[in-house]
């Protein structure tokens, strides 16, 4: 067996221990018989397993009492429509921040639940830096304030965190959630789709502080609703079981690693192996500003666009896949979340080099 690095945005790579622990467990997980897979969502079993992910996951990211943490479906996307209509309600209207094609959708998806204020834009310089904070107009009267913490398709993302006053600061943090330590409390809202930093597709986590529980408009459907979800614990309706395991395990390993610190540490000496090399370079280059580089997507160009076939061909010789940008932006993208070891990275690196020599 040979696995590949995989430097793809998502779906992506898991941490091989966690797919071996799950491959012991496949057929009788912990002498119950049965695969997770198999087991009622209402069996203690399964119960068991769903309190040890939430209580793990708490612990990594330092959720504090009075915040939800539910476990839905329908992804950042689904997310796009079920934060309008559980949080607009209260003002009728919300702020949105536009980084990039991911924040961008959610302004749009949202403009169907109330009235939407494009506080800030970072597109008239296509989308390569975070819009300064001073430059923000942002609506004392809006329910929240949405962002996205990391673009996934540009490669910027905040490392900062926004003061929105009393308005609730809500972020899409589908790529870089447990990237490394972030200061909960000063959100009123965290989402994100598991199948970047967490384990499969299928499970999308929200943490909700409970005062913004219990706004819904009356459309939202009972299965999206944060407070059918939160007196449900989760369970109103069939949870993605399996993903929820997967993703306990993962919250494990990365506790077992020394947690948000050292993902941290490990995710900056990573990218700094690849934007240090993209910077000394002639023929490679990234056209996002430096304080806004992202630490888990790193979109890259060729200097010669004729040779990025060649060039994901070589790649894929050497076991790395997945390194074709997004249609929208074109060139290459590593997508380096947690799983990716740095041997990955350095082993991009020296064949971009050699690439590099071939080619100039
Ligand atoms: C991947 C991603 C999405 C889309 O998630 P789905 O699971 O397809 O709904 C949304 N936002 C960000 C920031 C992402 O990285």
């Amino acid at each position: 067996m040979t696995r590949v690095f995989n430097f793809s945005p998502g779906p992506a790579t898991l941490p091989e221990a966690v797919l071996r622990k799950a491959a012991s467990e496949m057929l009788d997980w912990n002498g119950s018989g049965m695969s997770v897979m198999e087991m009622s969502h209402r069996g203690k079993e399964f119960i068991g397993i769903h309190a040890e992910a939430e209580s793990l996951l708490r612990e990594l990211m330092g959720i504090p009492a009075g915040y939800k943490v539910l476990f839905m479906q329908g992804g950042a996307i689904g997310e796009n429509a079920i934060v309008p209509m559980n949080l607009i309600g209260k003002t009728g209207s919300a702020d949105y921040i536009t980084t990039g094609d991911w924040s961008k959708k959610s302004m749009k998806e949202a403009r169907t639940f109330g009235k939407i204020n494009e506080a800030a834009s970072s597109e008239a310089s296509k989308f390569t830096a975070i819009p300064k904070q001073a430059e923000w107009k942002l609506d004392a009267g809006a329910s929240y304030v949405h962002i996205c913490s990391n673009e996934t398709i540009g490669g910027v993302e905040y490392h900062w965190t926004p003061d929105t006053g009393s308005v609730p600061l809500v972020a899409d943090m589908s790529s870089n959630i447990l990237s490394r330590a972030i200061d909960v409390s000063k959100y009123g809202l965290i989402y994100a789709g598991a199948q970047k930093n967490m384990g499969p597709s299928g499970l999308t986590v929200v943490i909700v502080r409970d005062d913004l529980i219990g706004h819904a408009l009356p459309i939202t459907p009972s299965a999206f609703n944060y407070k059918m979800q939160a007196e449900n614990d989760s369970m109103y309706n069939t949870p993605p079981t399996y993903a929820i395991y997967i993703a306990g395990l993962v919250f494990q390993h990365v506790k077992a690693l020394g947690g948000m610190k050292a993902m941290e540490a490990h995710n900056k000496a990573k990218a700094a192996v690849l934007y240090d090399y993209l910077d000394d370079s002639a023929f490679f280059s990234n056209p996002v500003a430096k304080e806004d580089r992202s630490l888990m997507n790193v979109p890259f160009k060729l200097k010669d666009e004729s040779l990025d076939e060649a060039f994901l061909k070589g790649a894929q010789a050497r076991g790395m896949i997945q390194l074709k940008g997004h249609r929208s932006v074109g060139g290459m993208r590593a997508s380096i979340y947690n799983a990716m070891p740095i041997e990955g990275v350095q082993a991009l690196v020296a064949y971009m080099k050699d690439f590099e020599a071939k080619n100039a």
